[in-house]
């Protein structure tokens, strides 16, 4: 494939992460994500599987180096196997590093296999709680044994596993140790994140389920030695190695402003809209230049244009007890 000049955006960022956003449907309806009641998109709507490749190919050829793919949940998105099985091409060329997925880890125990087969190496699988009555409360329709087996079999196609943790205060805060080292006996790093205020998710109280990582931090320090790691991956989450197990946790703190400089991101949404921040509103069409022409050349220039509009920086801030920069979407509509 030949390589068009790369994208760089108004701060001389280069853009090699595309984090895409295959389906905004899920079989969980977890309480700070989604509503009980969710009304989905049509599925006209949504980017079929052939725009998905077209689109995703194009960001390769413009530099892209790693491809994410997320929801809702991907792995409920019909026949998407076909879709990572395509994008493996891209691997195999040597154009596109990694191939990855954050799943809910429901669907695994049927797809591990697969998608190792497809090139994934590693996966992020959400998970907040180790306890059953917990994570049916916390995750509404979600069940924990469905994930837990869904670890070991992504384990068992040897993906190198990362858990994604939610820090939700009187809730979870009980379980930082417990699982801490449940994630280092199965050797799994383990991420933390920092509740966002995305979309109109029901009765719940933002502020109240927001547990600050300074905290958690903290708390890790009382029993465990951390020693900061200058690893960063061009996005909100810091790293530090705890010395007794080895591991790696990663803290994603995306009210913090400390990351935007070296940002090197972009989403894309089920319908083809391009979000070149997480916090921010701003977004352009790419589904209408897909659509318009079998011809790549309009749809590399709405990309471009895109790139050139990405701000700064986001406006999330907690700091003064309202949330303000508050978000009307949902993350399962960016993908988070
Ligand atoms: N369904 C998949 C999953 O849960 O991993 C992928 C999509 S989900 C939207 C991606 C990540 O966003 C999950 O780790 C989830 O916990 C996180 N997330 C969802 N809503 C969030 C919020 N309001 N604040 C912070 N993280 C959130
Ligand atoms: Fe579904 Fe993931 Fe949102 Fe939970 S966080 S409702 S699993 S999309």
């Amino acid at each position: 494939m030949t390589q068009n000049a790369p994208l760089i955006d108004p701060f001389a960022r280069a853009i090699r992460y595309l984090r895409v956003s295959v389906t905004d449907r899920c079989d969980f309806r977890c309480v700070y994500c989604m509503s009980e009641n969710m009304t989905f998109l049509p599925k006209k709507e949504l980017l079929t599987l052939e725009e998905l490749d077209r689109l995703c190919s194009a960001f390769v050829r413009l530099g892209v180096e790693k491809l994410r793919i997320t929801g809702g949940e991907p792995l409920v998105r019909r026949d998407i196997m076909t879709f990572f099985n395509a994008m493996s091409r891209h691997l195999a060329s040597g154009a596109l590093k990694e191939l990855t997925l954050t799943s809910n880890g429901s669907q695994l125990e049927k797809f591990a296999q697969p998608l190792a087969d497809a090139g994934v190496r590693r996966i992020n699988i959400s998970l907040d709680t180790l306890n059953d009555e917990k994570f049916a409360k916390i995750t509404r329709w979600g069940r924990l044994p469905q994930v837990l087996r869904g670890i070991d079999a992504a384990q068992k196609a040897g993906l190198r596993v990362k858990i994604n943790a939610v820090a939700l205060k009187g809730f979870n805060d009980v379980e930082l140790f417990d699982l801490t080292e449940w994630c280092a006996s199965r050797d799994m790093d383990l991420t933390f994140i920092e509740v966002m205020p995305m979309g109109d998710i029901g009765n719940e109280d933002r502020l109240d389920q927001y547990w600050s990582l300074k905290d958690l931090r903290a708390q890790l320090e009382q029993r465990f030695t951390l020693t900061d790691l200058a690893e960063r991956s061009g996005g909100p989450a810091r790293y530090v190695r705890l010395e007794e197990t080895g591991q790696k946790i990663g803290f994603i703190t995306p009210l913090s402003h400390n990351f935007c400089e070296s940002c090197n991101r972009v989403r894309i949404t089920c319908t083809g809209e391009i979000y070149t921040c997480l916090g921010q509103e701003g977004h352009s069409d790419l589904r209408g230049p897909l659509r318009a022409s079998p011809d790549d050349a309009p749809l590399e220039d709405a990309i471009r244009a895109a790139i050139a509009l990405k701000p700064r920086g986001h406006d999330f801030d907690y700091s003064r007890q309202t949330v303000e920069g508050q978000m009307t979407r949902h993350m399962s509509h960016t993908g988070g």
